[in-house]
């Protein structure tokens, strides 16, 4: 399903044969979510380049690879039929970048989902039925027992929450600590789990009281002192945060993906609190499979499959976008081909 530009209807394009190169992978998806910033792009709030084949945000199985065969980021290779999640990032492994672990930020990165049609083939989005999956992409393999609605999302919110909690957990020690979180979106919920499972005390801080209701499923409760960790979820509380952490802490900004209003910054008061602010955007290779394993094991106990509240025809894919655009949407709006 081809996205031509705001205002614009999906188009469906054929794609009778594809060419794979010698570590391609082919995947069949079986189902791909909605995420936010899909919803941004189609409003116009985030800009992108067209004709482009929107979400990356999917669950699929493998049905070809090209004559190298390619590998999962466990090392061992790929076969017909495995079930599969991949990342968004497709990152070449050799620049100065990708050296010092830095692949999302590759010097010639290429994005799933946010790539014009025809620069590296047309199957570089999640929603269609097959994607095209380029070496340098982090393959994961998945349990068959979890869920098409638990795994979808794994690629963007989970593994980005994994990520934002990571890097808190550089700084702290999260067994013991107290973590807020701003914003019950699937990421600030995801990242509430991951640090609870860690040992934090959390809480979630959202302006929703059914979003916060939900965020209690997720690990969040009420904590009694000021945290040592604010991980900014949402993009609306980047003051909040910095104004909330107590002395010694991290505040990890993950939620601003889309344009906003520079946000003063009280320096000296950062430098008598020895806060540290960091920025997190997307994860590596290692994060996404980190992210699958805590889905696979202890996340279990967390309501992640929830999230997705409804799952519709891919070819209803502008009615899907409008649905997950609209005021008390779900988290997620699935899409599955071939219904
Ligand atoms: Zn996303
Ligand atoms: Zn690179």
């Amino acid at each position: 399903m081809v996205w031509v530009g705001a205002g614009h209807p999906h188009e469906t394009i054929a794609v009778p044969g594809v060419a794979l190169a010698d570590r391609d992978v082919l995947v069949a998806v079986e189902l791909s979510t909605i995420c936010g910033s899909d919803v941004h792009t189609v409003q116009g709030r985030r800009a992108a380049p067209t004709p482009l084949v929107l979400g990356h945000e999917s669950v699929g199985r493998v049905i070809a690879t090209g004559d190298a065969g390619a590998d999962a980021v466990d090392g061992t290779p790929l076969r017909i039929g495995d079930r599969v999640v991949w990342s968004v990032t497709i990152a070449c492994g050799s620049c100065d970048r990708c050296h010092r672990g830095l692949t999302q930020k590759c010097r010639t990165l290429g994005k799933y989902g946010h790539d014009r049609v025809g620069a590296h083939g047309d199957l570089t989005g999640a929603f269609g039925t097959h994607v095209q999956l380029r070496d340098g992409t982090a393959i994961v393999r998945v349990p068959e027992s979890l869920s098409a609605a638990v795994l979808a999302p794994a690629s963007c919110a989970t593994a980005t929450a994994w990520a934002a909690v990571t890097r808190a957990a550089r700084d702290i020690e999260l067994d013991g600590a107290v973590v807020r979180v701003h914003g019950a979106g699937l990421v600030g919920l995801s990242a509430a789990a991951i640090a609870a499972e860690h040992g934090a005390a959390v809480e979630v801080l959202d302006p929703d009281p059914q979003r916060r209701e939900l965020a209690t499923r997720f690990g969040a409760g009420r904590v009694d002192r000021e945290p040592d960790v604010v991980i900014e979820a949402s993009g609306h509380a980047v003051t909040e945060a910095l104004a909330g952490v107590g002395v010694g802490g991290t505040v990890v900004l993950v939620g601003s993906v889309f344009p906003a209003e520079p946000v003063p910054v009280d320096a000296e008061s950062l430098v008598r609190r020895l806060v540290t602010i960091t920025g997190v955007h997307n994860y590596t290779a290692r994060e996404l499979a980190d992210a699958v394993a805590f889905l696979a094991g202890r996340g279990r106990a967390y309501p992640f499959g929830e999230a997705v509240g409804s799952v519709r025809p891919l070819l209803d894919i502008d009615a899907a976008l409008a649905a997950a655009a609209a005021p008390g949407a779900p988290l997620r709006i699935g899409l599955q081909p071939g219904r």
